[in-house]
């Protein structure tokens, strides 16, 4: 994984190209859940920036900057266990496909994947003819990590 500075100038300029601005509190914001690493809930993202910056910062505020990053997808939220989580792919230069996420159950280590273009368009067809309109492609998937898997597997 690239070291925090090197994400957080990749976010930069991405907001850069795209017109928006990464504001202070946006950064660190960013900040905190590249280096968690992990998904967070927004009262982590406020501990954690408490713990780096010495800066508290409103929950409404919170709430504020992460609906701004995950709008630009440098960051996802997890509709299921209602936390965030950065991007993995904030120092990629391809544009963001439909993201699929594998949450171990136990570790809750969370990987994002992207989910093929052919599996989404037979899946955006099965939607339409059963006359609905997708809203959020985004899939989230329970899981045991292999690490999990391994150690409560009878010996
Ligand atoms: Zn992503
Ligand atoms: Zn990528
Ligand atoms: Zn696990």
């Amino acid at each position: 994984m690239a070291n925090i500075e090197s994400i957080l100038s990749h976010a930069e300029n991405y907001c850069q190209t795209h017109g928006i601005r990464l504001t202070p509190k946006r950064k660190q914001v960013l900040f905190g859940l590249v280096k968690a690493q992990k998904a967070l809930s927004a009262y982590d993202v406020i501990d954690e920036v408490k713990r780096e910056f010495n800066i508290v910062l409103q929950p409404m505020s919170v709430y504020r900057i992460l609906d701004f990053l995950t709008e630009n997808q440098l960051i996802h939220k997890l509709s299921t266990a209602n936390k965030f989580i950065a991007c993995s792919h904030i120092t990629c230069n391809h544009a963001h496909e439909v993201p699929q996420f594998l949450i171990c159950g136990t570790c809750h280590k969370v990987s994002e994947i992207n989910i093929d273009k052919s599996l989404m368009s037979i899946l955006r067809e099965n939607i339409q003819q059963k006359g609905f309109k997708l809203v959020s492609p985004q899939l989230e998937m329970s899981c045991l990590c292999n690490e999990c898997a391994t150690s409560i597997a009878p010996t």
